[in-house]
């Protein structure tokens, strides 16, 4: 297995901080009446506001998130692509027979593994769907072992990249956060010639991303959370925040937690 390298997630061909800078305000979610901010972890969906103004893309093969029941309505990035590309990304709930409709031979599943290939090897037209699953090891393992379409899809891989999440995991870098291994699904699908079709899946990754990264930047003296990553903030090439919220004593403790879509899970790409 090759060894894990970083991306460059500046790179990106997506602009989300005018957009999102401009919703200032936690508002009731139209349809289920939660306090939401940008979009509903619930509903799925934009608020009204935004959905004329964030961007929409096609997918060229449908994805499939199955997550785990207890965690149905937990705060994933993996949702991000649900918002990004509504018409080609369903949210599953995991059973037992979850997959039972689904024409196994045009069907992969985003999951390591000795028989996996990778997905820069797979014609992507004769592709129906793909299925990421979104929880920890192991239950992705247990849903893989117990489901008998999971168990005999064919598994694929990406090639190995580090995460820029801002989540402390208690794992190695190259466990991507959920929408990171659907992104590079979608990118590794095109070997030669990606000129940014799927980036849009990284929206508002890229806006938490930067939001971090400019909050840190505007206080050096304030380290980021010493257990992550080690050189996480680039001071180099962030743009310090011009109100940071750690400049505010009474708000110091909440910075990484302020928003509720920064308390988000992960997804595995390669066991360790
Ligand atoms: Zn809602």
């Amino acid at each position: 297995m090759p060894k894990a390298k970083p991306y460059d997630i500046n790179e990106l061909k997506v602009s989300p901080k005018p957009v999102l800078d401009a919703c200032s305000d936690r508002i009731s979610c139209s349809t289920c009446g939660k306090s939401v901010k940008f979009f509903c972890y619930h509903c799925c969906m934009p608020i009204s506001a935004l959905s004329e103004k964030i961007p929409k893309i096609r997918l060229p093969f449908k994805l499939d998130i199955i997550k785990h029941p207890k965690e149905l309505n937990g705060k994933s990035t993996a949702l991000h692509a649900k918002i990004i590309a509504p018409e080609d990304v369903e949210i599953v709930s995991y059973s037992g027979s979850c997959m039972s409709g689904a024409d196994i031979s045009k069907t992969v599943l985003l999951f390591p593994g000795p028989d996996a290939k990778s997905i820069s090897e797979m014609d992507p037209v004769l592709l129906d769907r793909a299925v990421v699953i979104d929880g920890t090891w192991s239950q992705a393992k247990t849903m893989v072992r117990d489901n008998p379409e999971l168990h005999k899809m064919q598994k694929v891989t990406i090639s190995p990249r580090t995460t820029r999440f801002w989540r402390y995991q208690n794992l190695d870098e190259s466990y991507l956060a959920t929408i990171e291994a659907i992104y590079f699904l979608y990118r590794d699908s095109i070997p030669n010639g990606y000129n940014g079709e799927y980036d849009a899946l990284m929206y508002f990754y890229k806006y938490f991303y930067d939001l971090i990264q400019s909050e840190y930047a505007a206080v050096p003296e304030k380290r980021f959370h010493s257990r992550h990553q080690q050189d996480y903030i680039c001071y180099d090439t962030a743009v310090p925040a011009e109100n940071p919220r750690a400049a505010n004593p009474d708000t110091t403790a909440k910075v990484n937690y302020d928003f509720d879509e920064l308390d988000l899970d992960r997804v595995f790409v390669e066991p360790k």
